[in-house]
């Protein structure tokens, strides 16, 4: 295994590969630098930008992410500025390794996206944050092999199998998602939920609700049946812990419990899988995305992996610093919190060399 960490995990057969043709990257960041020697370094926080921070140190600590993002090159003068945000981003993860303080300003990434006119002000969900900020980097790419490695980065595939109520046919319809949405629904008497459950529900339960049928052409109930056409190379679940309720939104505080590793044969069982990837498939924990506060007033940090020395370090804008496992689980959320930080985006990447899970102890 190679010292980056990341060398270990193999492409699996099936699972999405991204391929690029040959062009030579800017400088791949070495994860080597700063106070923990690993690359971790604080953001500025520049004033009520919600989730972006935490966004931006999970991707710039996501080194299969910066890989392919820094073969974009460099930007020349024909670049226009509403054009330039892949390229700010480079510039920013630069200044974040080779920064000698503990904290970087954002502030050129942050003018590309207000420019952009994306919603970064409000207490916004960060799945709603993290898709915008996701579809904005892929349609200013200005490369197109590139553009398609990093969607199939993160995208999730699924085929939703549809069966009308009217006419009683089966059809397919297909979608691609930047994040699982899983819903936290309240517990009136708390009981504790595992994300394992949460995605077993997903896939398992159908359900019916109006649509249009491509069978017999008219919009009725059917059912709907997904499961994933191929392996994501990323799997980013979102727990939707926001409820609304009359007029007013509530955040759900319920524990839902999460594991450093997962085994998505194990918990969906092969019918829920690509047909012909059937073995077992392990994912590693490498971010949460948290969230602390109420609906209407929050702020958001996170827990991130380094791949250099295995260790998990906590992000919050400025400050960073190294915690354990332990620490990442109290993100599991409980129903007495009031203001306690609870997982919001869990980010797992593809793995076949868990031998123990990240910040699992020994
Ligand atoms: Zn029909």
């Amino acid at each position: 295994m190679l010292d980056d960490g990341y060398a270990d995990i193999q492409v699996l057969e099936g699972a999405v590969s991204p391929r690029v043709a040959a062009v030579r990257p800017v400088r791949c960041l070495s994860y080597s630098t700063g106070k923990f020697k690993n690359g971790a370094v604080g953001l500025c926080n520049v004033g009520g930008t919600s989730c972006l921070n935490p966004l931006l140190q999970t991707l710039y600590m996501y080194k299969e992410f910066t890989d392919l993002l820094c073969r974009i090159g460099e930007a020349d003068d024909h670049v226009p500025a509403e054009r330039r945000f892949p390229y700010e981003l480079v510039a920013l993860f630069m200044d974040m390794q080779d920064s000698r303080e503990d904290a970087v300003p954002p502030y050129r990434v942050l003018r590309c996206l207000l420019m952009a006119k994306l919603t970064l002000f409000a207490e916004v969900d960060v799945a709603d944050v993290f898709s915008s900020f996701w579809n904005h980097l892929l349609q200013n790419m200005p490369d197109r092999p590139l553009e398609e490695a990093l969607r199939s980065l993160f995208t999730i595939s699924l085929e939703d199998r549809l069966t009308c109520q009217r006419c009683h046919r089966q059809s397919c319809a297909h979608r691609d998602l930047v994040s699982l949405p899983l819903r936290v629904s309240h517990s009136k008497y708390h009981r504790k939920l595992s994300l394992e459950r949460a995605l077993w529900r997903y896939f398992q339960d159908s359900y019916e609700e109006e649509n249009f049928c491509p069978k017999c052409g008219r919009n009725g109930r059917v059912r709907k049946v997904p499961r994933l056409r191929s392996l994501p190379r990323t799997l980013t679940v979102h727990l939707m812990r926001l409820c609304k309720s009359r007029s007013q939104v509530q955040k759900i505080n319920r524990t839902v419990s999460f594991p450093p590793t997962l085994d998505l044969l194990e918990i969906l069982g092969p019918e829920r899988l690509p047909e012909d990837k059937q073995q077992t498939i392990q994912y590693r924990l490498f971010a949460v995305i948290a969230h602390s506060g109420t609906a209407t007033c929050g702020h958001f940090s996170s827990y991130i992996h380094s791949c250099r020395d295995k260790g998990w370090y906590f992000f919050n804008d400025s400050c960073v610093c190294k915690v354990s496992w332990d620490d990442v689980k109290c993100t599991y959320g409980n129903t007495a919190f009031h203001w306690g930080s609870t997982a919001s985006l869990l980010i797992y990447v593809h793995s076949d060399a868990v031998t123990s899970g990240p910040g699992a102890p020994p």
